[in-house]
């Protein structure tokens, strides 16, 4: 599950063949701007490795989904966000996951309404 893939959008920005605002990378985790922002602060933090959803992470490097959500609050003490922002893992179609590689939003710098749509 986890080599990497040629067909697969965020294989390739991790890569450096896909081009992206990144703004922080780990050993296990990169993180950089969504290209449709949903809110001030709106940033991707995917695994370097290839998994389809966060169950898939969970089961097969849990210690890279931990990693997911340090990093993600990182970012957002650089976005300076404090304390207050959103992660969501999207998964599955239905539930609005349109790229098959785990992907952790963070959305911050507004008012976020609940529940989400
Ligand atoms: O959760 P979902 O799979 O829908 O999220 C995919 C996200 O990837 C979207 O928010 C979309 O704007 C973003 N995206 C991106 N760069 C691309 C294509 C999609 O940031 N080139």
């Amino acid at each position: 599950m986890s080599e990497p893939r040629s067909e697969c959008l965020f294989c390739r920005i991790v890569a450096g063949e896909v081009p992206a605002e990144v703004l922080r990378t780990t050993e296990s985790t990169v993180a950089f701007r969504d290209v449709s922002p949903q809110a001030p602060t709106h940033v991707l933090v995917v695994p370097r490795n290839h998994h389809p959803h966060a169950a898939a992470l969970a089961q097969d490097e849990p210690e890279t989904l931990a990693a997911l959500v340090r990093t993600a609050h990182e970012v957002a003490a650089d976005e300076g966000l404090g304390e207050a922002y959103r992660l969501v893992l999207n998964t599955g179609e239905a539930a609005g996951q349109s790229v098959f590689h785990v992907h952790l939003h963070l959305l911050g710098g507004r008012e976020l309404g609940w529940p989400p749509g």
